[in-house]
């Protein structure tokens, strides 16, 4: 395989890098305000509706307004993707990987000007920004180099036979659907949508509501490196219009999904009803909510301990499936672990994730302030409020880090995905206590575990249940290629996106065997 390494993050204390980005960020923030619209076969469609999108910092900025798709819009979409599949999926492997790594390298080269549309459509500072572009990026050089390995693969995974010339081809599924979250809305749009083109497939692709500009512009890199019309249909629109009719139409053969567990769930009941004119059985990638626990042990670094639960909890206000939102801690060490992070809190700076001091910017709409506000005062009665708890007037959407103390395990702010900057702590008596706590809640997506014990280590290697465990380091921040990421029970089916295996899920392995 060609040599694959993470892409580096950027150091922002470098002058020329500051400088770089200011420039970028300035000519992005001329192009505020543009419609943009839908694509199908490479034709832009304008429509009458039009959604706008916010910057969470600041209401009043408007980002872009985006053209809606309505039910007809997307039968159109439909029969283009079926008819491009027929010549998509008999392009070469090799080639449907240039485009990925064609794309990028514009991102790469242009990966200021990303970050500044996430900071401005996704409230993100500039370094969750630069994390999300690279990762991006990684997606698309790692799905690449995937699809070049699995085109390799049939023919070296079979038993020679005497006489026989067998083979094993990955061939792709047919159109499928690709339904991002916001809260990744550059890195996990385009690793969703890449993963599925390079395969042969070609996609609908319905961005979510708050981000849909982002998307665009990816939509436009794809363009610029010339991958064929009608691979990637761009579709925004209202879910509550569209989105039931995409996942019901007899033309899917697949959907990939990554956002919340209730529309995970619908989505996958959903796709299993066969509809009339389908000839298939529709696939679902389902990756879903998490409600992520750190545990710190008896014997840990606390200061360690410390710095990445506030890392894991509140980067980019706790928006993050992988984010830390409960710490359940040893009672040897409660007091002292809580007072670490209580402080390192208060030391955060909250504002406008343009501001380049910002550690914590706003969270995404006003359903996510409201439903926040809603378990803050649910964690006034199941816990004691320790830091943060009040909520902020416009212009944006702003929580204080918040962190509830001595809240039990099962309480309703312990087990419930919050998807903001609200901790829980719980104090427990021994290890196998705070394993049997973290695994209490129906979710099994990312845990953390500090502690210097060697057993204590291999007994949560053995029952801590979660897809991805990580040992004296925080919860969030998985590598693509180097961490392969998805969760167990209600956080979705453990694709394992930025994986070995992610390829698989577009693609049905076909035997041909010929007698010599
Ligand atoms: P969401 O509300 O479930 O929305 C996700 C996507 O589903 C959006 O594009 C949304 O479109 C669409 N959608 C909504 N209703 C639909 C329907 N009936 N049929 C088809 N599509 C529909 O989730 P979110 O708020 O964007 O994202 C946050 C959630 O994602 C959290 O729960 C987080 O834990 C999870 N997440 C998980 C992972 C992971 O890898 N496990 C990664 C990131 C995020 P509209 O925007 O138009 O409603």
């Amino acid at each position: 395989m060609i040599p694959y390494f993470p892409e580096a993050l950027t150091d922002f204390s470098k002058p020329e890098n500051e400088a770089a980005f200011t420039t970028a960020f300035e000519r992005v923030s001329s192009q505020l305000g543009q419609t943009c619209p839908l694509i199908i076969g490479g034709r832009e469609i304008y429509t009458d509706q039009h959604q706008k999108s916010r910057n969470p910092s600041d209401l009043e900025q408007i980002v872009g307004l985006v053209a809606q798709a309505d039910k007809s819009i997307i039968d159109e979409a439909f029969q283009v993707a079926s008819k491009t599949f027929a010549t998509w999926s008999q392009v070469r492997p090799e080639e449907r990987a240039g485009y990925l790594f064609k794309a990028a390298a514009v991102i790469r080269r242009r990966k200021h000007e990303f970050s500044s549309w996430l900071l401005l459509e996704a409230g993100k500072t500039r370094a969750e920004a630069d994390a999300d572009t690279a990762e991006c990026i990684d997606f698309l050089e790692y799905y690449g180099r995937q699809m070049l390995q699995l085109s390799e693969r049939g023919k070296q995974t079979l038993i020679s036979y005497p006489g026989e010339d067998n083979q094993l081809e990955y061939i792709p599924l047919g159109v499928g659907v690709v339904i991002p979250p916001w809260n990744f809305p550059l890195a996990i749009m385009a690793g969703m949508t890449a993963a599925a083109i390079v395969s042969g497939n070609t996609v609908l692709l319905k961005p979510a509501s708050q981000t849909p500009i982002i998307a665009y512009r990816f939509y436009e890199v794809l363009k610029e490196v010339g991958l064929p019309d009608g691979v990637v249909n761009f579709v925004p629109g209202d879910a509550g219009e569209i989105g039931d009719y995409m996942v019901d139409h007899a033309r899917t053969r697949f959907v990939t999904f990554t956002g919340s567990r209730d529309v995970g769930v619908r989505i996958y009941e959903r796709a299993s009803k066969v509809h009339a004119g389908q000839i298939w059985l529709k696939r679902v990638i389902a990756e879903m909510g998490g409600k992520d626990a750190i545990i710190v042990d008896e014997q840990a670094d606390l200061d360690l301990a410390a710095q990445n639960i506030v890392n894991s909890a509140f980067m980019f206000s706790g928006q993050k499936c992988s984010a830390c939102s409960r710490v359940i801690a040893h009672e040897a060490i409660y007091q002292d672990l809580l007072d670490r992070v209580v402080e390192k809190t208060r030391a955060l700076t909250v504002g406008d994730a343009v501001n380049a001091n910002t550690q914590v910017g706003p969270v995404i709409d006003q359903k996510a302030y409201e439903k926040i506000k809603y378990y803050i005062e649910m964690g006034k009665q199941e816990g004691r409020l320790v830091c943060g708890g009040e909520s902020w007037d416009k212009p944006g959407y702003f929580v204080p880090p918040t962190i509830f103390a001595d809240v039990p395990a099962d309480a309703r702010i312990s087990k419930e995905e919050i998807f903001g900057p609200v901790v829980a702590f719980t104090k427990v008596q021994t290890f196998s206590d705070a394993i049997a706590a973290a695994n209490n809640t129906e979710f099994g997506l990312t845990g953390s575990v500090f502690t210097t014990n060697r057993e204590h280590v291999e007994e949560a290697r053995r029952t801590f249940h979660v897809g991805n465990l990580y040992f004296n380091r925080k919860s969030t921040g998985a590598l693509v290629g180097v961490h392969p990421f998805g969760g167990f029970n209600m956080s979705g089916t453990d694709s394992k996106a930025g994986g070995p295996d992610y390829l698989l899920l577009f693609t049905q392995p076909k035997l041909s065997s010929e007698v010599l």
